[in-house]
């Protein structure tokens, strides 16, 4: 399983005559076979450093590597799971789950589509089309959609967040079960700190203006299921969402402490 670099990643866009600095020289190294969970306030440029990550856009300056070689979607397998799901609402479950990798040309192994169509309580649903499922089951078909690829890398942007509370914490755990039968070095963007925490075992923090990285955080924590709602955990959550707080209201002051 490789790993994933980002070095000294600025991003730039064009905003009529003007350029906008979305990312600033950002410097992360996601060992193979890690979670590496990116939090920070809207605006700090989380989407753009995943879509550099997915070499979905180039950056302006400085190089994203997977294993050593510079990131490129037609030789790597990077998968990239949107907010939105990204199904096909006019294909049927079974469809949408078998697509990523029909439009890879890769040959689908039946018994782990088999597998994880059961793992994911899909199986009744795979005749269904994505609008008679609910929130929670479209993120279960696009979960077996990027998990029966066996991508090398997996970005996942805000994966969890139109869900309510009780499904997002069990689609955590159908992730965790999926992340640790693959191990797949991952990067997932999250705006929820226990998330972060639960999943990631390097938590990034961005600030914004321009959108850079704060802090890199060890995570002993990660995947500790029984840890969740301890006070060690709470406490932990608390300075997190208090780092963030802080920089979402002083963004200057936040940036010259970096
Ligand atoms: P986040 O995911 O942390 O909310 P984004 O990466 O989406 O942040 O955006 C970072 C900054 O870049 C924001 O200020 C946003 O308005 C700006 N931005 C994002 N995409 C574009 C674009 N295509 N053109 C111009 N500005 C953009």
């Amino acid at each position: 399983m490789p790993s994933i670099a980002m070095k000294d990643v600025t991003v730039d866009y064009a905003t009529g005559k003007n350029t906008y600095r979305a990312l600033a020289s950002v410097s992360l190294t996601v060992p193979q076979g890690t979670v590496c969970a990116v939090i920070g306030p809207s605006g700090c440029g989380k989407s753009t450093m995943l879509k550099a990550a997915a070499g979905l856009l180039t950056p302006t300056s400085g190089m994203v590597s997977v294993d050593g070689a510079p990131v490129s979607p037609a030789q790597q397998s990077i998968g990239y799971l949107q907010q939105n799901y990204g199904l096909l609402p006019w294909r049927t479950v079974a469809e949408n789950i078998r697509l990523a990798c029909r439009i890879k040309g890769r040959s689908i192994d039946e018994a782990a589509y088999v597998a994880l169509c059961r793992q994911l309580g899909l199986s009744d649903l795979l005749g269904r089309y994505p609008r008679e499922l609910s929130g929670g089951q479209q993120q279960r078909v696009s979960l077996a959609r990027v998990f029966l690829l066996r991508p090398d890398i997996l970005l996942m942007d805000e994966p969890f967040s139109a869900l309510d509370a009780i499904t997002r914490e069990e689609m955590q755990e159908v992730f965790r079960a999926l992340w640790q039968a693959s191990q797949v070095t991952t990067i997932l963007v999250t705006h929820y700190v226990e998330e972060a925490l639960y999943l990631g075992q390097q938590i990034v923090l961005m600030a914004p203006q321009p959108g850079h990285i704060a802090e890199i955080i060890a995570n002993p924590l990660a995947g500790q299921t029984a840890a969740r709602g301890t006070a060690a955990f709470q406490q932990q959550a608390l300075a997190l969402r208090q780092k963030i707080r802080a920089m979402r209201q002083m963004p200057g002051e936040v940036a010259a402490h970096a």
